[in-house]
């Protein structure tokens, strides 16, 4: 049977993209071992691990509740056995993308451990998810007794590679991949994340050379300025050489921006997570699309402030929460505000900080499938970061050049000029080399994180979402059932809310052409009334004007009619005479000349 861990295996093992992750340190075994206890975890029954559990394997990093609970029960249960992983270890390490360094001594910002929640002993353990690029909370290897070695796999022999004969057509296969790409269009989704006013607007609107930001539908910083974080989207098309780019870009007004800013990351977590779920959700359906629409936050670009002091507590505590949930990007806002020197210390400093909070950022890969020159450069623009920016929206005119920049008394501060700022690095690097590899990244580590917590019942702090995991399947499918049963009701009685104000809102217009109908009858009544009186009046005037008349000629109209017809018969018989006497004159001339009339 293929088990929810060999699935997967498979799955990751399919995915090229992961085949370069590097493992932050360099145990590849323990990497691995925690990864594949995860999935162990799954197929333990009866409170005890199965013998193939990698003994060495410790619980997933983010939640320590677990990991304690799980090292009780695994004291509570006979020695697991040591197996030999060496080829699931190779994929598992490779999905460490991000850059998280190791040091000895955690630092004293740390949040302290919680508490372990008691685990029974009779109850079956909960699977343990492991965030696939975490490096942390990896348990020491117990000694183990030696276990039986595996069955010898059979061994999958390499095709030949066979020359043709001629042309068959498969070589044209880049291409109908390339057509149906640039068909489809890409999506791409920017989170920026920063106090306000450290130029976050003015940056996307430079990386993508347009107004991505309307001046009137975005206004200023103090104009934005929320007493509470809100996440907001706006998406816009790009197209560049006929490939079209659907870019949503997510901001975070009023991040920072309280005195207290306990907990302002909680509606960014919110939002990422509900990406994920929105996608799992269409992925789970029964009729699912093909590709389901990708709305997950593929970068965030986290702005620092220009201190020259390091990273704040929220910073720190911004990026440690996020770091497993997303691609962050470090950018340190308003370079040109810093010295070139003011500003390699302050990378440097910023690097360290992240290294001792153990904060994981996104790791450009140093090879893009680029050579020679391109991979060079690929490699110097990763050492920059993280990224010293200058945003503008101007663009000035010099020596014929015209060059975004800011103008101050004493010179530009070009923001495409790799001497005055990183702004260049980070678009390459973002926009024309990385942007497939980020969204890659999102989808099979960030995403899987995700998923797997999901499916083992986590929440997004590693803590068990169902308190009813040991109940009987059968009470289980019945609250589902009751679950669902409300669910359909609730639905019901909105879709009987809608009828009800559907056929309220029709009544109401009916009711309203009833009435216009009503008007526009009254009022031809009313015209056509009017109309009578008058012609009535006019009747009157006429009888009048007629009395008047007989008066004055002595004559009827009557008498008038009488003697107007007398003589137009008498018209009509001398008519009819002439008219036959004309015919006999000419009967009597057609007899003399024999013509036939
Ligand atoms: P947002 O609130 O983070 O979106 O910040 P805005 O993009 O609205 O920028 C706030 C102010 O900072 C504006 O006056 C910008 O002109 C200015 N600004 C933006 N980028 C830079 C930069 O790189 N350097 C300097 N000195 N000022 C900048």
């Amino acid at each position: 049977m293929t088990s929810l861990s060999d699935s997967l295996v498979n799955r990751s093992r399919s995915r090229p993209v992961l085949s370069r992750y590097k493992p932050n340190i360099g145990n590849l075994d323990q990497l691995q071992s925690k990864r594949e206890l995860f999935f162990k975890s799954d197929t333990v029954s009866g409170g005890g691990v199965s013998a193939s559990v990698p003994p060495s394997a410790a619980p997933p990093a983010p939640p320590s509740t677990l990991k304690d609970a799980l090292s009780k029960r695994s004291a509570t249960l006979p020695e697991p056995q040591e197996t030999n992983h060496v080829e699931a270890n190779g994929i598992a390490t490779k999905h460490s993308n991000s850059v998280s360094v190791d040091v000895s001594k955690p630092p004293s910002t740390a949040p302290p451990p919680t508490p372990a929640p008691p685990v029974p002993i009779s109850a079956p353990p909960a699977p343990v998810p492991t965030p696939l690029r975490s490096t942390e909370n990896i348990m020491k290897k117990p000694e183990h007794p030696p276990v039986a070695p595996k069955p010898d796999l059979p061994k999958i022999e390499k095709p030949k590679t066979k020359e043709l004969d001629g042309y068959v057509g498969f070589a044209n296969l880049p291409n109908q991949v390339y057509r149906k790409a640039v068909k489809k269009g890409f999506e791409f989704t920017l989170m920026v994340v920063g106090e306000s006013g450290l130029g976050k607007s003015t940056l996307i609107n430079s990386l993508f050379l347009t107004e991505v930001y309307d001046k009137d539908k975005h206004p200023g910083p103090s104009l934005r300025v929320k007493k509470t974080v809100g996440v907001e989207t706006s998406v816009v098309l790009l197209k560049e050489n006929g490939v079209n780019l659907t870019l949503t870009i997510v901001d975070t007004p009023g991040f920072g921006d309280a005195v207290d800013n306990s907990n302002c990351w909680q509606p960014i977590i919110d939002f990422v997570e509900s990406k994920y779920e929105e996608f799992l959700n269409a992925e789970s359906r029964v009729a699912r699309k093909a590709a389901p629409p990708d709305t997950r936050v593929h970068c965030c670009l986290y702005f620092i402030a220009p201190s020259g002091h390091g990273l704040k507590p929220l910073d720190v505590e911004f990026m440690q929460r996020l770091g497993d949930k997303v691609n962050i990007i470090p950018v340190i806002a308003k370079a040109d505000t810093m010295t070139p020197e003011e500003c390699k210390d302050f990378k440097e400093q910023i690097m360290k900080e992240i290294g001792q909070h153990k904060i994981k950022i996104y790791d450009f890969p140093e090879s893009t499938g680029e050579e020679g020159d391109g991979a060079d450069v690929t490699k110097s623009l990763r050492a920059r970061v993280p990224f010293a920016v200058v945003g503008a929206n101007t663009v000035i005119e010099q020596d014929g050049r015209r060059i975004r920049g800011r103008k101050y008394p004493w010179g530009i501060a070009e923001v495409e000029n790799l001497e005055h700022c990183d702004f260049l690095a980070l678009r390459n690097m973002v926009i024309r080399t990385h942007l497939q590899d980020l969204k890659d990244v999102t989808s099979s580590v960030h995403y899987e994180n995700y998923r797997c917590r999901k499916l083992a019942g986590l929440s997004h702090d590693g803590k068990p979402h169902r308190t009813n995991s040991n109940k009987n399947p059968l009470a289980q499918m019945e609250e589902e059932k009751r679950e669902h049963d409300l669910k359909m009701e609730k639905m019901e009685s909105e879709m009987e809310q809608i009828f009800q104000t559907k056929v309220r809102d029709k009544r109401a217009k009916l009711k309203e052409s009833e009435a216009e109908l009503a008007r526009r009858h009254e009022a031809t009544r009313r015209a056509l009334e009017a109309q009578a009186r008058e012609l009535d009046e006019r009747q009157r005037a006429l009888n009048a004007e007629r009395a008047a008349w007989e008066r004055d000629t002595g004559l009827s109209l009557d008498d008038l009619r009488r003697r107007s017809l007398e003589a137009n018969s008498k018209e009509t018989v001398d008519g009819k005479e002439k008219k036959d006497k004309k015919k006999k004159d000419w009967s009597f001339k057609s007899v003399a000349t024999g013509i036939s009339i």
